[in-house]
């Protein structure tokens, strides 16, 4: 068994991803077009990867279950705080279907080019990457089905809240620098219900709700 097909196997054997779309989007999307050019080999380890400017491509496992609290259907529209590489851009704009946008923001320009061009290889059109500081949200193209944080954040930053739609899903990382517990917020009037997830290891968020 190739390690893509034994990473399949171990969430679906011991139940840790649930929905065929998902596991549908991971094997269309080639990790190996995400990683930089000395971890090609290893792309399909379950371990975050460097990408340069001292940010990593999250593990295959922690995208995959971010990717499914989001419950993500065909024509939503999604934020995303923390292109990297565009990996978990691109699996999300394969399950949301081409009648649906994603936006996803990056603060470092070299990183955008880099999942700009990634994004560009694989001929895909339906997300849009902006340098931007997103932990303000991008106001510009609110209201968003989904809001996905793919950074740690030391709080939910309330701008990410009132761009959600009405009962719209958010999954984002609070914490510290060493870890975080992820998030999952429905939006219900002013509140925001949340459940937690379990407890990860991110890169921290930068910017203005950020880590500072
Ligand atoms: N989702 C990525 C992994 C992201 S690592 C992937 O699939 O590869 C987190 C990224 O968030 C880093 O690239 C970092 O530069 C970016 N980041 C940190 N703070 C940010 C902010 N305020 N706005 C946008 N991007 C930010």
């Amino acid at each position: 068994m190739n390690p893509k097909q034994r990473l399949i196997e171990h969430w679906t054997s011991l139940g840790i991803i649930k929905d065929k779309k998902v596991i549908e989007a991971f094997k269309k999307i080639p990790r190996e077009d995400f990683t930089k050019p000395e971890h090609k080999e290893e792309s399909y380890g379950d371990y975050a990867l460097s990408i340069g400017e001292g940010q990593t491509i999250s593990p295959p496992t922690t995208v995959m279950i971010m990717t499914e609290e989001l419950e993500l259907k065909k024509g939503h529209k999604v934020l995303e705080i923390g292109t990297g590489s565009g990996y978990q851009a691109a699996i999300i704009s394969k399950i949301i279907g081409n009648k649906g946008k994603l936006i996803s923001t990056e603060i470092i320009p070299e990183l955008a080019e880099f999942a700009k061009n990634n994004v560009k290889k694989l001929k895909i059109e339906n997300i849009e990457i902006i340098k931007h500081d997103g932990s303000k949200g991008y106001a510009k193209e609110a209201p968003y089905d989904r809001i996905i944080v793919t950074a740690a954040s030391p709080e939910i930053p309330k701008p990410l809240i009132k761009q959600l739609k009405e009962n719209g899903i958010i999954i984002i990382p609070v914490g510290n620098l060493v870890e975080q517990i992820m998030i999952k917020g429905i939006k219900s009037g002013s509140r925001l219900i949340q459940e937690e997830i379990g407890q990860f290891m991110f890169v921290p968020l930068k910017g203005k709700y950020g880590h500072n």
